[in-house]
């Protein structure tokens, strides 16, 4: 049994719907074999030695949509989204055909998901089967819980496409491959209608019906210039969404990163088929995508996570992330409470991921992924923190916090790394 005590904050339902701020002063948490056997206020253990964790304890950060491959290529100069991907990514991804360049960088990757707090990740591979190898090879390695899968692109650009018939096979055999080991999950994952065909759209609704177990991960309604091109590709389809629906891919297990420029017929439709969002704000600030309306999202009441979209997001770090979303919900004439942003990147993830039973909440039964946040990170950080409330303290470190407000990363009650 570990015992730690700290100031606790969770959120575990959204406060715009209710939910309850869980927040205990000074509070308990207990693990058993990197279960959560409680979490509250602070009484003596039985049987446990108490550890003291200064600092704001939260569930480990969840990233709801993050491309792995591109991480060398943030922070590319010029471009929106199709000819970034043409001038910037798509070179970058064909590397990925080696094994030895995919296992560096998803090393590289993952440590710095685990350096900035977050301990569970929606991530993008490339089109090779050996890059999603890779990523799960190192995740099993530091026992994270990600959901990856091979990108599916039969119309991508040469060097970078599968066929329908290699696309297929590839994700059956990685699905076989690494189902049930450690805490890894598969999506399958069309890259967007534009780089895949009718009939692999058609086959990745097959993949998706075919296993239960499985996401769906793609992305939508992004770039203006992207949805027009869909638009003339699909003239008799009733909006971008309504692409992936013929196709079976609109259902409960379905996560769109995006959906910037949204009609309320498809985000009606979302929250019906009870298909999730992942908000990545940087992302869509750096490519000059628009600004997702969260508002309107909320009226339909479709499952939000927060996503940070790594190479066209600026940052690993989901507190800066959270930063980019309040200024986005400040532009659309909303104000994002700190309560909910937190919510957001733990639970609210968790949920759009179909793993809110296990990780992004502290609650007792769930895997003890948790960070610990300090609040004296920078001169400035603790000058404005210093006295403030809990409501201000939260906002703060996500306004002012980056990876150095993340003092340790604990993974089922184990610290990891610094
Ligand atoms: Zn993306």
């Amino acid at each position: 049994m570990k015992a730690f005590r700290g100031e606790i904050l969770s959120v575990p339902d959204d406060p715009a719907q209710g939910g309850e701020i869980r927040h205990f002063a000074d509070g308990l948490l207990l693990v058993e074999d990197g279960i959560i056997v409680s979490c509250g206020p602070f009484a003596e253990p039985k049987g446990a030695s108490v550890e003291r964790l200064p600092g704001l304890i939260v569930p480990g950060f969840v990233d709801a949509h993050v491309h792995y491959p591109q991480i060398e290529r943030i922070a590319s100069h010029g471009e929106q989204l199709m000819q970034w991907l043409e001038r910037h990514i798509f070179p970058a991804e064909q590397a990925f055909a080696g094994r030895a360049h995919a296992d560096q960088v998803a090393a590289f990757f993952l440590d710095e998901l685990l350096r900035h707090g977050t301990t569970s990740a929606l991530v993008f591979a490339t089109v090779h089967a050996g890059s999603v190898d890779a990523l799960f090879e190192s995740a099993l390695a530091r026992d994270m819980r990600i959901v990856s899968g091979k990108v599916l692109m039969d119309l991508g650009p040469e060097g970078l496409s599968d066929s329908v018939a290699s696309g297929r096979a590839d994700t059956e055999a990685l699905i076989a491959r690494w189902r049930g080991r450690g805490r890894l999950g598969y999506a399958v994952t069309p890259r967007f209608v534009p780089t895949s065909s009718e009939a692999q759209l058609e086959d990745a609704g097959a993949l998706v019906a075919a296993h239960p177990d499985v996401l769906m991960h793609t992305h939508l309604s992004e770039n203006p210039g992207e949805i027009e091109f869909v638009a003339s590709r699909f003239p008799d389809a009733a909006d971008y969404l309504d692409v992936y629906d013929r196709f079976g891919l609109v259902g409960p297990r379905s996560v769109f990163a995006h959906c910037v420029h949204m009609s309320d017929r498809a985000l009606a439709r979302m929250a019906e088929a009870g298909s999730g969002i992942a908000f990545c704000p940087t992302s869509n600030m750096f490519l000059g995508s628009g600004l997702f309306d969260l508002a309107q999202a909320d009226r339909h009441g479709v499952g939000i996570g927060i996503g940070t979209d790594i190479g066209a997001g600026t940052t690993l770090s989901v507190l800066r992330t959270l930063s980019e979303a309040y200024k986005t919900c400040q532009l659309r004439g909303t104000s994002l409470d700190p309560f909910r942003a937190l919510h957001l990147a733990t639970a609210g993830g968790a949920r759009v991921m179909g793993i809110a039973d296990r990780v992004g909440a502290l609650l007792p039964g769930q895997e003890a992924d948790f960070i610990v946040l300090d609040e004296a990170a920078t001169p400035l950080l603790a000058r404005r923190c210093s006295g403030a409330s809990l409501h201000d303290r939260l906002f703060a470190l996500q306004v002012l916090g980056d990876d150095r407000a993340v003092a340790a990363t604990y993974l089922r009650g184990s610290r990891v790394g610094r």
